[in-house]
């Protein structure tokens, strides 16, 4: 998505950075271990990510099934998914390109029509989810928006399913869709939760180095359906991303903390119009890119990565406690100014005062009258010269007064 996404894809990882990954196991390796966070305790690995060859084939070769005689070179090679994509909108597509790009049969289902669509990539496109359910997919990956999520899920007909189907999903929240799932699917169905931190956007040009969020909630040990979930899961460690298991909680604590505060600020950017200029800095270049990623998202997204995540009101508060701050700290330093001259009565430095002044015994200061409070400029600039005053006898120029001000300050 978007948010994690900018920085992602200003990271500079291009597609070219995919050939010696993917060629070379050695540097898999190297990569993955790079990319190893500070904390290692917070994010494990799948014991498959180090261990599989980083080459791209429809038949998975998988180190960690338990040995068998059978088995006992512990390589297995395995007939690809069939995954079923429900909710086929802008992520759904995006997704499917690499599921059929590593040979898995991939068919899909969706409130609106993309039966042209998938003809022409090689996806069988069923708008009835009962003809999808038919097909008995190995895993079914639920992409629909956030906010449809339960109604999707609820419709479909679960009957029609083999009895360790997989159901995964890549909603950007993740505790919704757990619960959800547990509460709603059989208990022999499997579960697993992912969230891809990228979309069509920051992950167009490759997916290398970009984290997959999973956190596998149900699958049966040593199982058909455990080969089967470390079969789809490898298919994102093929694409290079860097694999993060975690718990869903933990997820939507971090992604609160980020995802939806990039979100956040890029739709309030959104709203001031931001223009390219002759003169961008490298920093202004970031926004326009990360307003532009953000508005390319659909709202309901963003709607349902405030309403879904619980932890999602916090931050809008401390948002907005921090942007309070950040003004605090500017009117601050004016009023200060103000009230030395206003109530502690101390003269400005360098300002020679006016005769009437002196005449009537008053210490100039800036506070400008009630019409002129117009902008922050206007509270820095003393009073005009009255037009009897002759020009010496001016309490002083604009900017001679700028300059005491911040001798005062
Ligand atoms: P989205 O607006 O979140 O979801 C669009 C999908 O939801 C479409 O498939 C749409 O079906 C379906 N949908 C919407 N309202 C529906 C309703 N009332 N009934 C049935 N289906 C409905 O946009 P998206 O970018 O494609 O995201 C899909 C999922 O991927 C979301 O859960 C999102 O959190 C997750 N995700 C997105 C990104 C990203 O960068 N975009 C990244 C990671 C994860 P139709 O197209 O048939 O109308």
């Amino acid at each position: 998505m978007a948010s994690f996404h900018l920085c992602h894809c200003k990271a500079g990882l291009q597609s070219q950075n995919l050939a010696p990954l993917t060629s070379n196991p050695t540097n898999h390796t190297a990569l993955i271990s790079n990319l190893l966070p500070h904390k290692p305790n917070s994010i494990k690995f799948n014991k498959l990510e180090l261990k599989s060859t980083p080459t791209r084939r429809a038949h998975h070769i998988f180190n960690t099934l338990p040995k068998s005689p059978e088995n006992s070179s512990s390589t297995v090679h395995e007939p690809p998914l069939k995954i079923g994509i429900v909710g086929f909108g802008n992520f759904g597509q995006f997704i499917a390109k690499a599921l059929r790009r590593q040979g898995h049969t991939v068919l899909a289902t969706s409130r609106s029509d993309y039966s042209e669509y998938c003809q022409q990539h090689g996806i069988e496109f069923f708008q009835d989810i009962n003809g999808f359910c038919t097909e008995q997919p190995d895993v079914i990956v639920v992409c629909s928006s956030i906010l449809s999520t339960e109604s999707v899920l609820r419709g479909i007909p679960l009957q029609k399913l083999k009895s360790d189907t997989i159901f995964a999903d890549v909603l950007s929240v993740k505790q919704f869709p757990r619960n959800l799932f547990l509460e709603v699917l059989p208990p022999e169905f499997g579960i697993v939760c992912t969230h891809p931190m990228f979309g069509p956007e920051s992950g167009k040009n490759s997916w290398a180095g970009l984290p997959f969020v999973y956190d596998k909630v149900r699958i049966a040990e040593n199982s058909i359906q455990d080969r089967k979930c470390a079969q789809f899961l490898s298919i994102f460690e093929e694409e290079g991303c860097r694999m993060v298991e975690m718990s869903c909680e933990e997820h939507d604590r971090h992604a609160a903390g980020s995802q939806f505060i990039t979100h956040t600020i890029g739709r309030i950017l959104s709203h001031l119009d931001l223009e390219s200029t002759p003169i961008n800095t490298k920093g202004y270049e970031t926004l326009l890119q990360l307003t532009e990623n953000t508005v390319s998202d659909s709202f309901d997204l963003y709607y349902g990565l405030f309403m879904y995540n619980v932890n999602a009101t916090e931050q809008i508060e401390n948002l907005d406690r921090a942007f309070e701050t950040v003004k605090q700290k500017l009117f601050g330093r004016l009023h200060d100014i103000l009230r030395k001259q206003i109530v502690e009565r101390v003269p400005m430095q360098g300002v020679v005062p006016s005769k009437a002044t002196r005449e009537v015994g008053h210490t100039p200061y800036f506070l400008p009258n009630s019409e002129r409070m117009t902008d922050l400029a206007s509270f820095a600039m003393p009073p005009p010269p009255q037009p009897q005053q002759s020009k010496d006898e001016a309490v002083s120029t604009p900017k001679e007064a700028r300059v005491a001000a911040s001798r005062v300050a």
